[in-house]
């Protein structure tokens, strides 16, 4: 029998590292995609396999169609898919709306929204009970700037998350007869390197005192959340928008 595989795209570090953690140690098969790190996917890797557990690292822009394509054709030589965290994102420089470039807003919107709706479609054409798949989850990775707008900082970042939460409840109806279930967690200031990738290495001390709960969430928090989603525990949740931010930005 064909082993069951989940993709977790931007596994190699942060929120989707915890959640390759988290995931293998139930005893899922985890393909851990990067984009640029290999270091960091292998070590992760040879932790998932030295803790008894099972994992690929494979390279990808999920921003690029036949990198995505090939990640996927991957995951059909080594399994069968039964989930997909769509969780690779990135942010960018902080910059008002009449400083962007369409250079960076193609990046933003081609990595964090195309990337997910191409990923979410291969993952619908494997699982789909329509065609001929046995079923699945999928999670995607909003935040809360999808409320606050994100103004002075990354209002692009923020709207494409925004396109994330549509997306969520439109698939998860799409297909919600079809033994796919589609979420979203959306988390507020978690502790990770995305923060340096945006150029606010200190975002997180910053931040920290004016958080509803004090301080920062760490990826194994918002993980915990993601688990619960690709999980039969969730067995009857199905286009929910979790938010995993300690009260940041709850009210809409
Ligand atoms: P992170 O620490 O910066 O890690 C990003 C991961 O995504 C890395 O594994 C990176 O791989 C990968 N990645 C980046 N660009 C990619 C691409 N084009 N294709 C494939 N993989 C790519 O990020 P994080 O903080 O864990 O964030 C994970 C998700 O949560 C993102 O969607 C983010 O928007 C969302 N989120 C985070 C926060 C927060 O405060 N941290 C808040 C709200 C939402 P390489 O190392 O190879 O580049």
């Amino acid at each position: 029998m064909s082993e069951e595989i989940v993709i977790v795209t931007g596994g190699s570090r942060g929120i989707g590292a915890s959640v390759c953690r988290k995931l293998a140690a139930n005893g899922r098969k985890v393909l851990v995609n990067f984009a640029q790190n290999a270091g960091a996917a292998d070590k992760l890797v040879g932790e998932i396999r030295a803790a008894g557990g099972s994992a690929v690292a494979i390279q990808g822009d999920v921003g690029k169609e036949a990198d995505v394509l090939n990640l996927f054709s991957e995951a059909d030589r080594l399994g069968t898919l039964t989930g997909l965290v769509n969780n690779a994102g990135v942010v960018d420089l902080s910059r008002r709306v009449d400083e962007m470039s369409l250079e960076r807003l193609t990046r933003m919107f081609s990595i964090n929204v195309f990337g997910s709706f191409l990923c979410a479609r291969e993952a619908v054409r494997r699982m789909s009970t329509r065609h001929g798949g046995k079923g699945g989850t999928i999670v995607n990775l909003g935040s809360a700037a999808s409320k606050l707008g994100s103004p002075n900082q990354y209002v692009d970042y923020a709207a494409a998350k925004g396109a994330i939460d549509t997306m969520t409840v439109g698939l998860a109806l799409e297909v919600a007869q079809e033994g796919i279930r589609v979420n979203a967690v959306r988390p507020g200031i978690i502790d990770t390197e995305i923060h340096a990738s945006g150029g606010a290495p200190d975002r997180v001390a910053e931040l920290q005192s004016r958080l509803p709960m004090k301080r920062a969430g760490s990826a194994e928090e918002v993980a915990d959340a993601i688990v619960w989603l690709m999980s039969d525990l969730s067995s009857y949740t199905t286009g929910a928008i979790l938010d995993v931010s300690g009260g940041r930005a709850i009210l809409p």
